[in-house]
């Protein structure tokens, strides 16, 4: 049984990044494996999952996100264990070593991983294409943080909009995964999903072909078309 579960979406939901269990769940049971989602308010603990989903948020639910996630630090620990973390935006701010909000002050993170977010010249709002090895990630960014990498692994590089630095974007390293593309990001590229999910059952999967899959190079087409990339 693979168990997914979406993090405080009462906090970290801006844009519907909820909406990626969603995904994750249909595109496991498409292929004929028992899936189940529950969504964590800040109120409960965090169960035993084999896929934890974190989402964007302003900043004053981002800090008390963190706090609680701190305080019940089951999400080290099930890393620790080999569970996989999609991380988007706000999410991605929480699992490095601190972020800044607006007006510079700084919080403490959960330090998953080496990343640091300071405050940015000016908010990045619009549409991010992310190279990643050769798969384009498309989606929709829209935050004043600024993610230094120090060494940390990034999901891709930036081919359009700004991402963590302007240069690339997100997270990779073991079981981290992390972007700032809103969208829901993974019912936007679906092959990410897939990523998350195979890693997650251990084992390759077959290829879908729903209409998500065919939006995904629609738009691709289009993003890069606003953009004149190559
Ligand atoms: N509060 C963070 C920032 O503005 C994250 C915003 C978001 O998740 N969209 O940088």
């Amino acid at each position: 049984m693979l168990r997914i579960a979406v993090i405080y979406p009462e906090l970290l939901g801006t844009y519907g990044d909820g909406g990626n269990g969603l995904v994750l769940r249909e595109r496991a049971l498409r292929r004929g494996f028992e899936a189940t989602l529950v969504s964590v308010s800040i109120e409960e603990s965090l169960p035993d999952a084999e896929i934890y989903l974190l989402g964007g948020g302003e900043d004053g639910p981002q800090r008390r996100a963190t706090d609680a996630l701190r305080t019940d630090g089951t999400l080290a620990q099930r890393l620790d264990d080999g569970a996989t973390l999609f991380a988007v935006c706000a999410g991605l701010q929480i699992i490095g070593q601190s972020f800044a909000v607006e007006g510079g002050d700084t919080y403490p993170g959960l330090g998953l991983t080496a990343l640091e977010t300071v405050r940015g010249a000016s908010r990045r709002v619009g549409e991010l294409l992310v190279d990643v090895d050769g798969n384009d990630l498309v989606g929709f960014e829209n935050h004043g943080g600024h993610t230094i990498s120090h060494g940390a692994n990034p999901l891709g590089v930036v081919r359009r909009g700004y991402g963590n630095d302007g240069e690339v974007d997100g997270i990779h390293e073991g079981g981290l995964l992390g972007t700032y593309a809103h969208g829901p990001v993974l019912a936007m590229n679906p092959w990410l999903a897939d990523r998350l999910l195979a890693r997650a059952l251990g084992r390759e999967l077959e290829p879908l072909a729903t209409v998500a899959d065919r939006l995904h190079t629609e738009r691709v087409r289009v993003v890069r078309q606003m953009s004149r990339v190559p």
